[in-house]
């Protein structure tokens, strides 16, 4: 630290070096990562809210860092795209996705997050067919989901993505719906099989009155595009049945169980027959 005048120091430069001490060990760590494989696949199960049926996973990224223990993505995913590892990250947890998903019952679909990074590649679409084809994973089984904030940049060119992925049979949701400020004629010029209502707004549903109308809205909405929802971040039963009694619908979240690794995932799968 720099002396200024007498036992005056500096002393925000301190945490600021460590800061970027800290930053660079993580990116090395993201890098180093990536190559040792120890970035995972969890799944968080989605549910058909009217029969109560288990009917697909959504994969979420975890880093079993060993250094750091287990890594939430929100920590290395804006760091894997600033460093311009985003796409070759993603490429491998869906590789592992459909290697894990395969042994799977063939009813449950498999849905994956894609960062707006790689949405601005134009091969995109045709890396997304390259992995379905190399790991012999049917289309129809996967759902790609985009988020809101994908539509603020090229809406042409997001379009263009869509329709190839879905000419090849793979769906594609808006996720993190309601949070994006998108309009709702921009949302019908684009062919998205599904809506993901964001979990900030099903949390309200526990305030009964004024956070049933804003679902309800959200809801309202959906209907308008004519598209089926999923709403996400569903803890408790009483967010549950809020939620059964306003509409039709899929469903996740806590009160289903935390995501889990593969082999916690195929074990309850055999238990219930679903491998
Ligand atoms: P998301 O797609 O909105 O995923 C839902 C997040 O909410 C997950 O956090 C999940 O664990 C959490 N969650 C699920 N149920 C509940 C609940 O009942 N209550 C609460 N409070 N939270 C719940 P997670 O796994 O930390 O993921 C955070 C975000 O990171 C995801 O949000 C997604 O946008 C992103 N993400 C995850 N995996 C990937 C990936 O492979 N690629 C990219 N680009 N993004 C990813
Ligand atoms: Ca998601
Ligand atoms: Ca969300
Ligand atoms: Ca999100």
């Amino acid at each position: 630290a720099k002396k200024q005048g007498k036992n005056r120091y500096y002393w925000f430069e301190a945490p600021m070096e460590n800061e970027l001490r800290f930053r660079n060990k993580l990116e090395a760590g993201i890098r180093a990562g990536i190559a040792n494989g120890e970035f995972v696949p969890y799944y968080e199960q989605q549910v058909d809210l009217e029969t109560d049926q288990l009917v697909g996973f959504e994969m979420l990224a975890r880093w079993e860092s060993p250094e750091l223990g287990v890594v939430g993505p929100d920590i290395f995913i804006p760091i894997a795209e600033e460093i311009g590892a985003i796409g070759e990250l993603s490429e491998n947890l869906i590789a592992q996705a459909f290697e894990d998903a395969k042994e799977w019952d063939p009813e449950l679909t498999l849905s994956v997050n894609i960062s707006p990074v790689q949405m601005r590649d134009p091969w995109f679409a045709q890396k997304i067919l390259k992995l379905l084809v190399a790991h012999r994973f049917p289309p129809n089984r996967l759902d790609i989901e985009i988020t809101e904030t994908c539509l603020h940049e090229n809406v042409g060119m997001v379009r263009s993505m869509i329709t190839s992925l879905r000419n090849q049979g793979v769906h594609v949701s808006l996720d993190d719906f309601g949070t994006g400020y998108s309009s709702l004629s921009q949302l019908r010029s684009l062919p998205f099989d599904r809506l993901k209502i964001d979990r900030s707004f099903i949390g309200e549903l526990r305030q009964q009155e004024n956070g049933d109308a804003l679902v309800n809205a959200i809801i309202a909405m959906s209907d308008g595009l004519k598209l089926p929802i999923t709403a996400e971040g569903i803890e408790n039963e009483t967010i549950l049945e809020a939620l059964k009694r306003l509409g039709k619908m899929k469903g996740q979240g806590y009160h289903y169980g935390r995501p889990e690794p593969a082999d916690k995932v195929r074990e309850r799968l055999a238990d219930h027959g679903l491998l």
